[in-house]
């Protein structure tokens, strides 16, 4: 027989408290907890006590609550709709608590279960959305723990956009049919258009796209989200990233961001692998582009996966071009590039002053030509250079910066797999830096640093890439043949 769920002994019920009087009897630091709780809904605290504390007192002047600077009595408790018994003195709490229920008022007593009507949840506040969060006496720190986790995942918009949806409700109900067409109005008003411009920060723009969603029969139109999942950590993400993920019909991601982070998308979600890897079957450019503006012309919600952030050699450019071209609704959300967890691997400095003030992102793949990029005379005059992708091209690129005069001795870092697990660095000069194509050991992604402010790193957990030098050095010797 299937275990029957196992029944609350605390049932949850949102009290109606909008300039009714709570009462809260004490003068200490638990009855400031209390008023703080209550001070974020609109009922009026009368606060009874003879010692407040300091804090107490500023908070009093702060919020303009009711101060009752008496010694407790009964008929501070009138008309209350509840009452806190906050003293901190067991005594006087069972008193007031005792006065409470003689009066017919619920009353809640600091640490004393056996005195309380109710229990005060810990709360997520998106007024006029809340969340409250009970544990029945498992524990405060459960609650704060599970109310952070609930927090990070709703937006700071939810409020404006629950008030706007309630300034929403009756026309709903007089044009909308019950049924279908009213649950798909609400569901793109939640999803689409209108909380996107709450997002934002535009009021009247959602009001309008809300009462665009009303009068047509058109379905609602899709939106594209160019989101950097980070360089591979989960927990790189951003929290905007990982709401976007939740909520997105379709998730087309490259090949370098990790499963884990696609399986945080809705587990009805379609996902869209389109490559983008080195021997993996992939999509080009040109379909990713088209795959795009379809999805957004069928209405999706559309995440657009990139691995670090969507706008460093990510190819975001095409993207929303052909969207801007199509009339596809997009935004970018940015993400933690390659070149900033390979440095925060190395705990290197990439501005360091007095050595290092600008930064270069290259891809180390435009040297091939005669006159050399800006961004060599650039490392030249002290830049910090991140070089991504650039593996394939590791001889080009030293060959090429000590010829225009960067001393082979300049210090280079080379983080594989920045911010995973399985990170592997590497250290070494210039001079080393060849020795990274032959590296057939190197499979994972590739982040090359390169400059004085990387003299700055701590190579405690870091190899020598000249031991990878001198070894093929060694082997090309013993097979005589010159480098
Ligand atoms: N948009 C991405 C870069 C895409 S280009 C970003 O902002 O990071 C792909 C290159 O990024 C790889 O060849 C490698 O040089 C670098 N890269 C991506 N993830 C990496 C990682 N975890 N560690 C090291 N390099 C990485």
């Amino acid at each position: 027989m299937p275990q029957a769920t196992p029944k609350l002994n605390a049932f949850p019920v949102f009290m109606r408290v909008e300039g009714e009087a709570v009462a809260i009897v004490g003068g200490g630091e638990e009855a400031l907890a209390k008023a703080r709780l209550l001070a974020q809904s609109s009922a009026v605290l009368r606060i009874v006590s003879d010692a407040a504390s300091a804090d107490l007192l500023a908070f009093i002047a702060e919020t303009g609550a009711t101060y009752i600077a008496d010694a407790y009595d009964a008929a501070h408790l009138a008309g209350a709709v509840m009452v806190f018994a906050a003293s901190g003195n067991e005594a006087l709490d069972r008193r007031v608590a005792g006065d409470a229920r003689r009066l017919g008022i619920p009353v809640n007593a600091v640490d004393r279960p056996e005195l309380c009507d109710f229990f005060t949840p810990a709360l997520v506040n998106r007024a006029p959305v809340a969340i409250a969060i009970g544990t029945e006496g498992a524990g405060p720190v459960l609650a704060q723990m599970l109310r952070s986790r609930i927090d990070r995942m709703l937006a700071p918009s939810l409020g404006p956009l629950a008030a706007l949806a309630a300034s929403f409700r009756g026309a709903a109900e007089k044009l909308l049919p019950k049924g279908n067409a009213r649950r798909r109005f609400w569901s793109d008003f939640f999803g689409g258009a209108p909380a996107r411009a709450v997002e934002a920060g535009e009021l009247s723009q959602a009001h309008d796209a809300a009462v665009g969603l009303l009068l047509s029969n058109e379905p609602a139109s899709g939106h594209i989200a160019l989101v950097g999942a980070g360089p591979g950590a989960e927990d790189l993400l951003t929290l905007r990233a990982h709401r976007l993920l939740m909520e997105a019909d379709v998730i087309v991601h490259d090949a370098l961001v990790p499963e884990a982070i696609v399986a945080m998308g809705r587990r009805d979600a379609e996902r869209l692998p389109v490559g983008k890897r080195k021997g993996c079957h992939s999509k080009s450019q040109a379909e990713i582009n088209t795959l795009l503006v379809e999805l957004g012309h069928a209405g999706k919600r559309v995440v657009r996966l990139k691995s670090g952030d969507p706008l460093v050699f990510g190819r975001a450019g095409e993207e929303m071009a052909a969207l801007r071209d199509a009339g596809v609704a997009y935004e970018v959300v940015p993400g933690v590039t390659a070149a900033f967890a390979a440095a925060a691997d190395f705990e290197l400095p990439l501005t360091l002053r007095g050595v290092s003030s600008s930064m270069v992102f290259t891809t180390g793949h435009d040297l091939k030509g005669n006159s050399l990029p800006d961004w060599a005379k650039l490392a030249i005059s002290g830049a910090t250079v991140a070089v991504y992708m650039g593996r394939s091209v590791a001889a080009e690129v030293a060959g090429r910066l000590i010829e225009a005069g960067l001393s082979p001795d300049t210090a280079v870092a080379v983080v594989e797999n920045a911010s995973l697990a399985n990170r592997r660095r590497f250290h070494g000069t210039l001079a080393d830096l060849p020795s990274l194509e032959a590296r057939a050991d190197l499979s994972g992604p590739v982040m090359t640093i390169i400059g004085d402010a990387v003299a700055g790193a701590n190579f405690e957990r870091s190899e020598p890439l000249a031991a990878h030098r001198q070894e093929s050095v060694a082997r090309a010797a013993a097979q005589g043949v010159s480098q």
